[in-house]
């Protein structure tokens, strides 16, 4: 065949193929287009399953009657007009592709009026390259989108569709996404006729949570603590969830970059590292995430569906995004505040080593968790005088029995409870039971035990530094020449890491010395996997995972054996130490360490006052 132009609708279905996928993709599209328009309110109203018929009305700022031919063709658009507008993209479209896609594969009606015009008009297009000139049709100001018999031109892509149900659940996810990124547009969607979703304008928190709940679930609400958090030029917000929330998929994970959705493959990095010592080989954390910055300092023209984007400082990105969650699920501990109570925490360095790139600001975190766990809210300052108190008492009193040091404690007003409050018993051998303010406390002793031992090591690491120990007989380890100049390059992090390098020959690493903690590990596996995460993301965490197990499997075996009788005071200062501990809410496998009883619960349970 000769080399010839293709004619223009077959190029706009070629970019259809990558950008309209099935309904919901059509949706994505009308539905971006809305917002970027500046919508605040936006009617949906789909019939068999968007394939039939898909409609999108908004009351947006429209388009004048003349452009309205041009939207619908090719690299047309109002949203950027040279390079330097496509370096700092404030709109969710920019590409001028997404009308003339989806009007090549279906047949498509345009009406739209704006506050200028005296009335709307309206275009037509159906699948080919013709459209006639608008004529007039009554719209208010705004915009409405009708697509018709999606890919009736396009057998091949219609066999892919599925069943009617299907497809819309697809699109209900999608309009439960766009829901989460935008509190201040009202959103209504409509399936054959029946109305499925409102979701109205959400400005408090309050509100927030509500349309949280409607999409996420209000387990997840109660489970997750906000946070909101700046620094190095970039905000972070939203929900976490708890670690004891996690979920045997990835499917409860929200991010938001600029108000636009995003899976970034950076973003997930730094959250599941942010989660790492805290949950359960396989289990995936839940979180709505909101990071804003400087649009010039994101690519979002990665992608033609523009679900990836790049950032111009990916690592500060990625750092700033590990040690602000992190630091919140560090300091996530027994005597939380509870979300009736707004609780502000000063943010401390834990590793100044590691966080030296993000400043210390405030990460303001509140436990959404109402009453399944945490008990009343509890300043740290408090707890500190708390701790002080005890520290008296069980100097003076150690060999007093519970209940006198409880009195002891209660005849002084002046001083609360401590968070987890007083022993009381051992129960099974297992179970510390102990009474706080609101009212009974369990602790699954074991596993409480191997949190604090486990942080313990790890801090004596973090302050000690590694051991690292010579091989007699150094290992050689065939590698490639990108592997080697990437070891090469990392000289410094691995001597921090109790490793020794040397390049031999191009594609040769000879590896002297190695952390003393690690001689059972398969090293050269070890190095060969921190070589390719180095080369594809930039860094790696295997070394410190690697070290973390260790302590792992240590912790295990140092902490508190089950049926182990404990004194009272023993079990007093496993509770004073986990109030201490980063992480005490569960054990390393992310199993709780311990559960409150309210006080009310109790007196539900027995049926009292009813
Ligand atoms: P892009 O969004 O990338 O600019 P589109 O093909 O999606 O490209 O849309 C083309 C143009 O049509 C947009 O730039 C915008 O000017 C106009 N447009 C599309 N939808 C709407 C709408 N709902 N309200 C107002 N203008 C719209
Ligand atoms: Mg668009």
């Amino acid at each position: 065949m000769p080399i010839r132009l293709l004619p223009q609708q077959l190029i706009n279905q070629i970019a259809a193929g990558e950008i309209v996928e099935r309904p919901s993709s059509v949706l994505k599209e009308l539905l971006e287009n809305s917002l970027d328009a500046g919508a605040t309110r936006i009617d949906i109203d789909v019939e068999q399953g968007g394939v039939r018929r898909l409609k999108v009305t908004d009351n947006g700022c429209g388009i004048p009657k003349d452009e309205l031919s041009l939207a619908l063709s090719r690299h047309a658009t109002s949203k950027i007009a040279d390079y330097g507008d496509l370096t700092h993209v404030t709109s969710l479209g920019f590409r001028g592709e997404a009308l003339p896609s989806i009007a090549s594969v279906s047949r498509l009606r345009l009406t739209s009026c704006t506050d200028s015009d005296s009335n709307g008009w309206c275009v037509e297009g159906d699948g080919g390259d013709h459209i006639e000139p608008p004529r007039p049709a009554p719209h208010a100001v705004g915009t409405t989108v009708e697509v018709r018999d999606l890919f009736f031109n396009v057998p091949a892509r219609r066999k892919f569709l599925r069943k009617e149900r299907t497809e819309f659940i697809h699109m209900d996810s999608l309009v439960s996404r766009i829901a989460l990124s935008r509190f201040d547009v009202v959103l209504d969607l409509r399936h054959n006729q029946r109305c499925i979703r409102k979701y109205r304008v959400a400005r408090k928190r309050q509100a927030m949570e509500q349309r949280l709940s409607d999409v996420c679930g209000s387990r997840f609400v109660q489970q997750s603590v906000y946070i909101e958090h700046s620094g190095s030029g970039l905000r972070l917000w939203g929900w976490m969830g708890l670690p004891t929330f996690s979920r045997s998929q990835a499917d409860l994970q929200f991010f938001y970059v600029n108000g636009r959705m995003v899976r970034d493959k950076i973003l997930i990095h730094a959250v599941r590292q942010a989660y790492r010592d805290v949950l359960f080989h396989g289990r995936h954390p839940a979180y709505v995430l909101y990071l804003e910055m400087d649009p010039a300092l994101v690519d979002v023209n990665a992608h033609p569906s523009k679900h990836e984007v790049r950032f111009r400082e990916s690592r500060l990105v990625h750092d700033f995004l590990f040690h602000t969650l992190k630091k919140v699920i560090a300091d996530l501990r027994p005597g939380d505040a509870p979300n009736q109570a707004e609780h502000h925490r000063r943010l401390i360095n834990e590793n100044p080593a590691a966080s030296n790139r993000q400043d210390a600001g405030t990460v303001n975190a509140t436990a959404n968790q109402a009453d399944s766990q945490l008990p009343l809210p509890v300043s740290t300052t408090s707890v500190a005088q708390q701790m002080g108190l005890y520290r008296r008492l069980a100097e003076t009193a150690a060999e007093y029995v519970g209940e006198e040091i409880h009195a002891l404690s209660k005849g002084d007003e002046a001083n609360e409870i401590p968070p987890l409050g007083y022993a009381l018993a051992q129960l099974h051998g297992i179970y510390v039971l102990a009474e706080n303010k609101r009212g009974m406390v369990l602790v699954d002793m074991h596993a409480a035990h191997e949190r604090i031992v486990y942080e313990r090591l790890k801090r004596d690491f973090e302050a000690q530094g590694v051991r690292s120990q010579p091989l007699l007989v150094p290992f050689g380890l065939t590698v490639n020449r990108s592997e080697a100049e990437v070891a090469e390059q990392h000289r410094e992090m691995f001597e921090s890491l109790g490793f020794e390098l040397d390049r031999l020959a191009p594609e040769k690493l000879l590896i002297r010395r190695i952390p003393g903690m690690l001689s059972d590990a398969d090293i050269p596996q070890l190095v060969h996997d921190v070589l390719s995460d180095l080369l594809g993301q930039g860094s790696s965490s295997r070394i410190n995972d690697a070290i973390n197990a260790v302590f792992s499997t240590m912790a295990c075996h140092g902490s508190i054996r089950a049926h182990r009788k404990l004194t009272l005071a023993e079990m007093n200062s496993l509770l004073r130490d986990m109030e201490h501990t980063e992480r005490a809410g569960q054990c390393n496998h992310g199993r709780p360490t311990w559960v409150q009883l309210g006080i009310e619960q109790l007196d539900k349970m027995f049926k009292r006052g009813q």
